[in-house]
């Protein structure tokens, strides 16, 4: 007869997970930390990746070995001879090249067998898989193990564009500009049309792929979230029920997995040796909450006339900052990093701002005491992290799904000022929408006041910010679920060794 579930089932082994991330840095990044959570509680982990994607995240697998974790990274020879990729191209990143796109789906669809084969051959009881990775449900099926999907959204999001894919709210208004709501959310959010993903707006091929990602998610064991439930509750209940699925928000899993300097420094791109004499001892040297911290996180880069708004903004806020700054290889290139190497010339004598080229160490420089807000793109992992660190920020939504988290921010926690932009644009174009210093700079300085609505802010941020620290301890929510839905997955795999 086979036993019921009482709560504390036992397996001699311990349970075998797959990981497997998509080619991302900003999706990477999360399922990592939540790969490491789960092997911090037990969980024997292998990470599924290629060798240059696993570079972004190899010394803090180190790391966790060295603390006597069960987890590891499988490489994977990614094709790139049979796709005609130059050697190191492997990733969906901000250099990425266009034309290298559809070769990397290509490649991806290569090792999908290989891949199979690993969740078999790796005897996995379970497997976490990307959003982007629809087939690994049938994987799953045909092993007999539970598939869980990773979302590298926030519930929010994905409830904001179930409800647009159910009532099209964006089709009943005039203009791409009329505000319309969001119809049956916990709150009324108002959008324009201007402001959805094109994907959303009217259908296109990837329209089909978010399809696909919904079906996978529904016939699949449940999905994981990068958040806490005292974020974003009542999203978080509204998704469950529209999905009709199980999930479980893990979040903040930078802070959870992340919880040493050491671990902190080793995440991404970051080189340690840069901090002590840069970034670090700068900002040392300034006043508690006086540092904006700049940043549109792994995927963006701007055209030059953009740059040259954001620069004469921070330096006429009067502010300090760190801006982190990426050169692109655009036409426009070489009249901008002249721009900015003047630029850095300047706010350097003056003391006022300090610039980091390329990757910054983020989860350091946010604990920083000397960070007062943040100007951010809203990118979800980032919206977390600035939560994580009781800050706010000025929202400044670029694409994927930014517009819907800066709702969460502006109108749903009130820890954010929005800049004022207007347009979504692909991630990997520039766009057409210029946002004015001007707006810049007044946003800064509501967010940045000392009084008024900025005080409020700070001090709402600063609620959720011990809501997330309490949401990783025992008993918080996000402990609560990562501690039962391990104890599910292994009275699973017990009734399924009992058949
Ligand atoms: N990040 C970082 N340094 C950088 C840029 C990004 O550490 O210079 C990290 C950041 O902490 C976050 C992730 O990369 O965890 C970016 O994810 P997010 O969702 O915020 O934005 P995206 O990169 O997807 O636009």
């Amino acid at each position: 007869m086979e036993k019921e579930y009482d709560g504390e089932a036992q397996c001699d082994e311990p349970l075998r997970a797959i990981f497997l991330p998509f080619l991302s840095t900003s999706h990477i990044i999360p399922l990592v930390d939540m790969a490491r959570l789960f092997a911090m509680y037990g969980v024997d982990v292998t990470i599924i990746t290629t060798s240059h994607n696993a570079t972004i995240f190899q010394k803090s697998i180190d790391l966790d070995s060295s603390r006597g974790r069960s987890i590891r990274t499988h490489v994977i020879k990614f094709p790139a001879e049979k796709v005609g990729l130059p050697v190191g191209v492997e990733a969906f990143n901000v250099d990425t090249p266009r034309e290298s796109h559809s070769k990397i789906y290509m490649a991806l669809f290569i090792l999908q067998h290989e891949i199979e084969q690993l969740f078999e051959d790796l005897k996995a009881d379970f497997i976490v898989t990307d959003m982007f990775y629809p087939w690994s449900v049938d994987a799953a099926a045909k092993l007999g193990i539970p598939r869980l999907m990773f979302h590298g959204a926030s519930y929010l999001a994905r409830s904001a564009a179930h409800s647009i894919e159910l009532y099209s709210p964006h089709l009943k208004v005039e203009s791409d500009s009329e505000k319309f709501v969001l119809p049956e959310l916990p709150d009324a959010l108002e959008m324009t049309r201007l402001q959805l993903p094109d994907w959303l707006r009217s259908p296109n091929p990837y329209t089909e792929l978010m399809k696909a990602i919904k079906e996978s998610e529904k016939r699949s064991y449940g999905s994981l979230f990068n958040s806490f439930y005292e974020l974003e509750s009542e999203y978080h209940e509204h998704y469950k029920r529209v999905m009709g699925t199980k999930s479980w928000g893990l979040g903040p899993v930078s802070l959870w997995a992340n919880r040493d300097a050491s671990d902190m420094a080793a995440r991404g791109l970051a080189k340690e040796e840069e901090g002590e004499e840069g970034w670090l001892k700068w900002l040392n040297s300034k006043p508690e909450g006086s540092v904006l911290y700049v940043s549109f996180g792994s995927m963006n880069k701007f055209p030059y006339s953009q740059l040259v708004e954001i620069a004469n903004a921070l330096e006429g806020s009067g502010h300090n900052f760190i801006w982190v700054v990426r050169k692109n290889n655009d036409a426009d290139d070489q009249e901008g990093s002249g721009f900015l190497e003047e630029f850095e010339k300047r706010v350097k004598e003056s003391d006022k701002g300090f610039l980091i080229w390329g990757w910054a160490p983020q989860l350091l420089i946010l604990e920083n005491k000397a960070i007062g807000g943040l100007v951010s793109h809203c990118g979800w992992n980032t919206v977390v992290e600035s939560v994580n660190a009781g800050l706010p920020t000025v929202t400044w939504p670029l694409f994927a799904e930014h517009f819907f988290n800066e709702k969460l921010v502006v109108d749903v926690l009130r820890i954010g000022v929005p800049v004022g932009a207007k347009e979504w644009r692909q991630w990997n174009e520039f766009g057409s929408e210029v946002v004015k210093r001007e707006d810049i700079g007044n946003a800064i300085a509501l967010m940045m006041d000392e009084a008024g609505e900025g005080a409020e802010m700070r001090r709402r941020a600063k609620i959720l910010s011990d809501a997330a620290k309490k949401a990783i301890q025992v008993g918080g929510s996000s402990h609560n679920n990562i501690i039962e839905l391990i104890q599910e997955l292994k009275s699973l795999k017990l009734s399924k060794s009992q058949r």
